[in-house]
Order: structure tokens, then C-alpha cells, then sequence
């Protein structure tokens, strides 16, 4: 049933720029678990007669993204007023951007689950601001207004996006742009970033993407679209969206006519509610904001913010896998967050003092994907938090990569810096022990734990080759760990063959 039709879907993001000062006035954007209405001036309250000032620096950030997604830059920006009524807009009002958005035209590219390179267009990213913050509280509502003027970008892709799945790695890359840029700290918990997907499915064969638009193929109706308002984390971007295409089809199938509307993501129950029928874009009456001056965006002014352009993920990716033979997997990780990224170049930079560059990047990538982010997982730590264990993680990388130091004993002492907070360097002096690698004194040790061991021997000899683990266990404990495993498996390979 559900492979004879196509789903559609286009995703609006809004995102809070993040500035010190609020859209059109001067007072502050961060408004996080501030008393309610502190923030607050005739401006963002929407008193009457008092006059907008746009915000450089948000305007400049919106640039910057625009750049980031391969977009073109409007030369002449314009601010509209979208008129509508609701409790938390005291202006009646909100500014905002209608045809003429600072950016367009852009794309960025992701994979779908086949892995492979998915390009999605995006029609627009413009420049508004945000709304105050309702309270419902029993039978009445209360008002912040601290939220109200905070910059909001919202970046709207063209109906391009095929599955849930792409949804979801749509959003999550657009974040992780943001994140990089420093455009947003796009923390969704905190509302920073809201996902709009709008969502419908078509039979197969009855439309066609015409211009940046579905169209109807000769004699046949298109099911109206849905939009689900509001999301609030990545994953439920992806459920909410296939929720939806089930529910639709389903509909559709069971021959009961759909009605372009705005549902809501209920988390709890994990479904999808009715919440109004859609209005269309000119209830608003968008009309140019009186208040604010057309703003010329020069090519000067374009170049400057292309140099705050930093590498995006993909490109760090692609030098991670071309220059250091990283495996993509590897990169992708070590790239999902700018500090990650970062604490992986520092730390790179410190043992290619040492070892030849590859060599380095290899280990210092294991050291990373693996303890490293290990612990990070297990103690909600940032990269931030772990900052001073990078001096002493380069030293031991090269000590185990020099063979001066067991890779047992180096993940151990790693551990222990982190969860105790000690110093490496110290706990590295401390435990420096000289890694037996005389090949005599393992030899000593080995023919003990053959004589010692009759049955893993025999075991070993009747074929069962994996019976000589429990020997180099039984040798390493010997050594009190200070033996070089592989050497120790030589050796008993070596003694064993000989007493056949
Ligand atoms: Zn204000």
C-alpha cells in the first residue's frame, strides 16, 4: 500500500540568532530563566509609536548562513509586517520578511539512508523576531515579553525532502551548521530551534517538481499538505513525520477526503493532533514595515563576512579522509561538534611532533572515538570540560605508539585522570613502567605457564588455536601486565610448535 505513494515534504527551521542585543532594540537577548518582563522596552512590548532598530549583527549572521548554504544575497533588505492576532504579539504584528528574504536560492547536501549524497534546495532564510512567551495558567494566560524582539531566522526548504529520515538529517545538519557558524547554539530543550515540516503524500505517477513547485499531471488532484507546528528535538522530527505519512495514507485508502491543516506533536503519546485549518499567506496582509529604511548590502560588505566563514563539517570531513586517511565513519564523529573537531586538531598538532602525520591522525582518532568519547557519553561532559587532559593525552598517544607504553595500562590511567580529575602527566611518571619486551625473560615465563597449564596446551595442539589466550592471559599476569602482548604470543606460538 504505502510504495504507491510519494511523500513530500518541505521543512521550515526557526532558529534564535544568537546576538547580545535583542532584533529591533537594545535590550538583552538572553532571556534564559530571567525574571519574566525584566527585559523588556516599548519597542519589544509593541507600544505604540515607538520606533524599530534593526539588529547589525543579526543581519550579518543571517548573511553568514546564507553563505554557509550556498545561497544568493539579497542586495536590498526589506522588512514586512505580518499582521495577525494572537496574545503573545502585543504589536498586532510581527516584522518580518515577505518577498524579498535576505537569502535565496540556497542548497546543502545530506545522505539519505542509502548513504548517498542527497542535494535539498532551500528557497529562502530570512530575518524576523520572535514572539513573547504565554504561561497558561488555569483559566487565565500571562505574558513575558522577554522572548518578544529575540532575532529568529527561519530557513525554508523548497518540497523537495522524500522520507522521515531525510528529515531528520536535514535538521540536524542545519544545526549543526548553525552551531559552527556560532550563528546559534541551536539548544532545542531551550527552544532555540523549532522544526515545521509540511508534509503530503501523493499517488505515484499523478505530479511532478516543476520549479521549485508540485504540480498536478494532466487530470489529476493533488492531496492538500499538513503542517506539524513546533518540534522540539531532532528524533521527533523523524517520528512525527512518519506518524503522519501512516495517517495520511491511511486516510486516503480508507477514502475519507484530507483537509489542509496545522497539527501539533504530542511527545507523549507519540502522535500527531488537530489544532486548526491552515490559513493561507494573505490573511497576514504583509505590507513593508514604514519603520524601517530599505538596507544596502554592498559586495564589500558581503566579502568581509565570507572571511568569518570557518570550514563547515562537510569540508572538515572530506580533509579528515584525504589528508589523514581517516575512515569517514571516524571523521563524521570527530566532526559532529566544532569542539570535537577542534580537540582532535590541537591534539593532532601535538603528536605529529612526533610521529609522521597519518601515523598521528590514526591514533589520535581511536584515542578519540573511543576512550575519550566513551567517557564523554557516560559523564555528560563536553570537550570544554576535558580541556586540560590535552597535553598529557598527546604524550601518551606517542608513548603507546612508540611501544614505551601499554595500551592497557594508558586507557586505564586515562580513565582515572578524567573521572578523578588528576593530572595525566603525574599518573603517567607515576606508573611509568619499562614494557618487557626482552624476549628471554617472557620466554622464562611462557615455558612456566606451559608447564603449569597442561590443558589449554593440549587444547591448543589438538587444533583449538584460540586455547592461547588463556596462556598470554596466564603470561601477562606474570609480567603484572608489564609484558608486550604480541611479543608474548610469538614467544608461546614459537615454544608450543617446538614441543610437538
Ligand atoms: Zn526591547
Amino acid at each position: 500500500m504505502k510504495e504507491q505513494y510519494d511523500v513530500i515534504i518541505g521543512l521550515e527551521i526557526h532558529i534564535q540568532t544568537k546576538t547580545q542585543s535583542k532584533m529591533f532594540c537594545p535590550c538583552a537577548a538572553q532571556y534564559f530563566e530571567k525574571e519574566p518582563n525584566t527585559q523588556v522596552c516599548p519597542v519589544c512590548a509593541g507600544l505604540p509609536g515607538a520606533l524599530p532598530v534593526p539588529n547589525k549583527r543579526a543581519i550579518e549572521k543571517c548573511i553568514l548562513l546564507g553563505l554557509a548554504t550556498n545561497s544568493e544575497i539579497s542586495k536590498n533588505i526589506r522588512f514586512d509586517r505580518k499582521h495577525y492576532f494572537y496574545p503573545d504579539l502585543p504589536k498586532g504584528y510581527q516584522i518580518s520578511q515577505y518577498d524579498n528574504p535576505i537569502c535565496s536560492n540556497g542548497f546543502i547536501y545530506i545522505k539519505n539512508t542509502k548513504g548517498e549524497k542527497v542535494k535539498v534546495e532551500i528557497e529562502r532564510i530570512h530575518q524576523e523576531e520572535d514572539v513573547a512567551k504565554s504561561l497558561h495558567v488555569k483559566n487565565y494566560t500571562l505574558i513575558d515579553c522577554n522572548k518578544s524582539g529575540i532575532p529568529l531566522i527561519e530557513i525554508v526548504t523548497k518540497p523537495v525532502i522524500k522520507s522521515a529520515y531525510e528529515a531528520k538529517e536535514y535538521a540536524s545538519k542545519i544545526r549543526q551548521i548553525v552551531r559552527y557558524l556560532d550563528v546559534s547554539d541551536a539548544d532545542m530543550e531551550k527552544g532555540q530551534m523549532r522544526c515545521e515540516p509540511n508534509i503530503s503524500v501523493q499517488k505515484k505517477g499523478t505530479w511532478e517538481y516543476r520549479n521549485g513547485m508540485i504540480c498536478a499531471n494532466g487530470g489529476c488532484t493533488l492531496n492538500p499538505k499538513v503542517e506539524i507546528k513546533n518540534i522540539g528535538s531532532i528524533s521527533a522530527v523523524e517520528k512525527s513525520i512518519e506518524y503522519e505519512v501512516e495517517r495520511l495514507i491511511k486516510e486516503i485508502e480508507d477514502g475519507n477526503e484530507i483537509i489542509q491543516q496545522t497539527r501539533g506533536w504530542n511527545a507523549v503519546k507519540n502522535i500527531t493532533e488537530f489544532q486548526r485549518s491552515k490559513e493561507s499567506a494573505q490573511d497576514y496582509r504583509y505590507c513593508p514595515d514604514p519603520d524601517i529604511p530599505v538596507i544596502k548590502i554592498t559586495k564589500d560588505v558581503v566579502d568581509r563576512i565570507k572571511r568569518e566563514l570557518t570550514e563547515l563539517p562537510d569540508e572538515k570531513v572530506q580533509r579528515y579522509t584525504d589528508k589523514y586517511n581517516l575512515s569517514e565513519y571516524d571523521a563524521q564523529v570527530i566532526t559532529a561538534s566544532k569542539e570535537g573537531a577542534e580537540f582532535f586538531e590541537k591534539l593532532l598538532e601535538e603528536v605529529k611532533k612526533e610521529l609522521d602525520e597519518k601515523t598521528a591522525a590514526k591514533a589520535v582518532a581511536n584515542w578519540i572515538t573511543g576512550p575519550v568519547f566513551a567517557h564523554l557519553n557516560n559523564t555528560n561532559k563536553t570537550f570544554e570540560d576535558i580541556e586540560k587532559i590535552k597535553e598529557g593525552l598527546g604524550k601518551l598517544i606517542v608513548k603507546v605508539e612508540k611501544k614505551e607504553f601499554l595500551n592497557s595500562k594508558a586507557k586505564e590511567i586515562l580513565e582515572k585522570a578524567l573521572t578523578e580529575e588528576l593530572d595525566l602527566n603525574k599518573l603517567m611518571e607515576e606508573s611509568d613502567v619499562e614494557i618487557i619486551s626482552d624476549e628471554e625473560k617472557i620466554k622464562e615465563f611462557a615455558t612456566k605457564a606451559i608447564e603449569e597449564n597442561p590443558n589449554p596446551v593440549n587444547d591448543y595442539k589438538a587444533g583449538k588455536v584460540n586455547a592461547i589466550g588463556f596462556l598470554t592471559g596466564q603470561v601477562m599476569k606474570m609480567s603484572k601486565g608489564n609484558a608486550d602482548p604480541k611479543l608474548v604470543q610469538k614467544v608461546l606460538k614459537e615454544l608450543l610448535e617446538n614441543t610437538k
